[in-house]
């Protein structure tokens, strides 16, 4: 149910919606700590492949605590300790950073780890697998390196033509990357079904949790909102994902922002509602800002429209696993 704002005077028409559940996830809030606590554990620096997280904010935090982020393992000291991202490894990553004598954390999102279980399960079971995804995403490189000789990536509606015909001959599954537009996925597999009629579905969907309930959430918002402020990184793939469900559930406009001073005066002409949320890399003070950003400029009392309730959580790697003593 969407509420409506009766506030008197001058705002009348002036109205904030805010969509639930938004924000941190379990896989993203499991990731973060663990470099807290690595960094409370083993003082710093500790490393970090790649951004733990898609999101400069969290990333810039931990950089401040102590945090050195790499792009590869190479880059890091013999012996140090060493986090694998969020969005997960290939094994040649494990095994470079072995090779290293590194002292690894990893981050993997489970839901994430539940993918690279299957792409080893059916490459095993002599399946090629059709990975629909965003071709450059580190999760995909992750993923697809599990079977890099069986995996085909699917990057959009074009992908599904420029697959090889000899794959006719083939056992096919198709998985996927776990933050992509749920409408978006489907329509992509609905072509690959059509051009190869023995292609078979995944025992379960890969797009997570966390990623189709901010969609859903969006889409409530989004139907009543004329702008709808998305806040997360531009090299978040589910926030981006949240900005095209957005405008495909009927907003007039939206826009990723990482901070509330991105946000133009120009968007607001002529928008009586604005919808907020976030992507599951953003901590709620980010969206806070944006809060306080528009209530500055006489769109308050935000109302909280919400879709799902989440309760999931998910242990932290087993060496980081005592309780805490100092959490910042
Ligand atoms: S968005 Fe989904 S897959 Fe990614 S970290 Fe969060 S829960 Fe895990």
């Amino acid at each position: 149910m969407l509420y409506t704002m009766t506030s008197p005077e001058t705002n009348e028409h002036k109205r904030v919606l805010v969509a639930a559940p938004r924000g941190y996830c379990a896989g993203v809030d499991r990731a973060v700590e663990t470099v807290e606590r690595a960094l409370e554990k083993y003082g710093s620096p500790v490393y970090v492949r790649k951004e733990i997280v898609h999101n400069r904010y969290v990333v810039d935090t931990l950089a401040e605590r102590g945090a050195i982020f790499v792009d590869e393992t190479n880059e890091v000291p013999e012996g140090s300790h060493l986090v694998f991202s969020a969005h997960g490894v290939s094994p040649a990553v494990h095994e470079s950073a072995a090779k290293l004598d590194l002292k690894t954390l990893d981050a993997t999102c489970p839901l994430v780890t539940k993918v690279h279980n299957e792409v080893k399960r059916f490459a095993r079971d002599g399946f090629h697998i059709l990975l629909v995804g965003h071709e450059g995403h580190e999760e995909v490189e992750g993923t697809a390196g599990e079977a890099p000789d069986v995996t085909h990536l699917v990057d959009g509606v074009e992908g599904v033509a420029a697959l090889p015909e000899w794959l006719q001959e083939e056992k096919l599954v198709w998985l996927s990357q776990t933050t992509l537009s749920v409408d978006e996925t489907m329509e992509i597999v609905k072509k690959l079904h059509e051009r190869f009629a023995h292609l078979q579905d995944p025992p379960s969907d890969d797009i997570c949790y966390a990623t189709q309930n901010r969609q859903v959430a969006v889409k409530a918002i989004a139907a009543e909102s004329d702008l709808v402020i998305v806040v997360g990184s531009q090299n978040s793939s589910n926030s981006k994902r949240l900005v095209e469900v957005a405008l495909q559930a009927g907003a007039r406009a939206s826009y990723l922002v990482d901070y509330a001073s991105q946000i133009e005066e120009s968007w607001l002409e002529g928008v009586n509602t604005v919808g907020v949320t976030s992507g599951a890399s953003v901590p709620e003070i980010l969206v806070r800002d944006v809060l306080e950003w528009l209530a500055a400029r006489g769109f308050e009392n935000p109302k909280e429209v919400t879709t799902a309730a989440e309760k999931i959580t998910f242990a932290l790697p087993r060496d980081l696993r005592a309780p805490r003593t100092n959490k910042a």
